[in-house]
């Protein structure tokens, strides 16, 4: 070896010795008896955490668990935002791979309040079951309540139907004191507007209120699907209004009339368009069909930054996003019109993003719910 070209003061000797401690180190960890120790140390970390952070004092606060639309992402769930108050959370949409996220944030599932359905859509409603399934094996003291528009019913059914071998397994196989059938299962609860349905759409009506939080559903335009709703949180002089998927809809404004926060789905025409011009160049016209049809009935970036300055909301965050921006230049081109409608207080959510409101405050300090 040539001296010349090792640093002055380390000699071949330390790298000899630095090779045999890593090779010592590599057939250590190969063994499997280390193996064995590293994970029960690892077990008995897991099986200690529940992240009650989320819940530790009393404030407002929403954690963004799937921010993605259905075209596939693997940085993104689908659509699903966490709202934490008076020591419960309550969730707001259920997309295929939400649940996993809640699961590996320690989210305290047995504390859950119930879940409010925007609409019937698949990437709304997919992880509904897993979502009463493992609020139950945490042992949740209770059916889970779901609430959302007519039809609510048939969802509820249909999950409880799909999952009950399930429960007769896990009731017999780890007994009744574990896995009780008592607190098994979901409750459907239908939520009505108030009023005769106007050409509008903007009717609201009460969803939940427990005397200190109230969700209040807002009818939105995401026609043809019906019922489509928002809901708005109110929980001690702080406000957070959760879309689900709809098209520009001025009623919205002024439903969310002073939220603090407007959690907002977003479609991106021009690079769905894109999508929709590449699946024709390649053949592919069941993609083409799809990727054209769902302009319509989605809102834009900016045509939600604009409900956001009518609303006069305090931050404007994107979530279920189409397609999902999975990089930096995505993401600017995403959002690439938005600042000539709103130039500040606006911001893309990631899968754990963390929205805090503290109680007798104007702040929003963001965050993640896994740190
Ligand atoms: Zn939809
Ligand atoms: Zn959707």
């Amino acid at each position: 070896m040539n001296d010349a070209i090792l640093s002055p003061g380390i000699r071949p000797w330390a790298f000899a010795g630095a090779a045999a401690v890593l090779a010592a180190g590599v057939a250590a960890i190969m063994n499997p008896n280390v193996q064995q120790a590293l994970f029960d140390r690892a077990a008995s970390e897991l099986t200690a955490i529940s992240n009650t952070a989320p819940l530790a004092d009393d404030a407002l606060r929403v954690a963004v668990c799937g921010t993605s639309a259905p075209l596939p992402s693997t940085a993104r769930a689908k659509a699903c935002v966490a709202v934490f108050a008076g020591g419960k959370f309550y969730v707001v949409d259920t997309g295929p791979e939400s649940v996993e996220n809640l699961m590996l944030w320690n989210v305290p599932m047995a504390q859950i309040g119930g879940v409010f359905l925007t609409h019937f859509h698949s990437d709304h409603i997919g992880d509904l079951g897993e979502l009463q399934l493992q609020s139950w094996a945490a042992r949740r003291p209770h059916q889970l309540d779901v609430y959302g528009g007519p039809g609510i019913e048939d969802v509820v059914a249909g999950f409880n139907g799909a999952y009950s071998h399930d429960q007769t397994y896990r009731t017999e196989h780890h007994g009744e004191s574990i896995m009780p059938l008592a607190s098994w299962g979901m409750a459907a609860h239908v939520v009505t507007l108030e009023g005769e349905p106007t050409r509008a759409k903007d009717r609201v009506g009460v969803a939940y209120d427990d005397g200190e939080l109230r969700v209040t559903a807002i009818e939105v335009d995401h026609a043809p699907i019906e019922p489509a709703y928002a809901y708005r949180f109110d929980y001690k002089g702080r406000s957070v209004v959760i879309t689900g998927d709809y098209k520009a809809h001025p009623p919205l404004a002024k439903a969310a009339a002073g939220a603090d926060l407007l959690v907002s789905e977003a479609l991106s025409r021009s690079m769905t368009a894109s999508l929709e011009t590449a699946a024709r160049s390649s053949g592919r016209g069941q993609v083409e069909t799809i990727m054209h049809d769902i302009q319509d009935y989605h809102i834009s970036p900016e045509e939600a930054a604009a409900i956001a300055n009518e609303a006069g909301v305090g931050l404007l965050v994107y979530y279920h996003l189409s397609p999902a921006p999975d990089n930096f230049l995505a993401r600017r081109l995403f959002a690439s019109g938005v600042n000539a409608v709103r130039t500040d207080d606006w911001t893309i959510a990631e899968d754990g993003s963390l929205y805090t409101l503290p109680l007798d405050s104007n702040e929003i300090e963001i965050g993640r719910i896994d740190e």
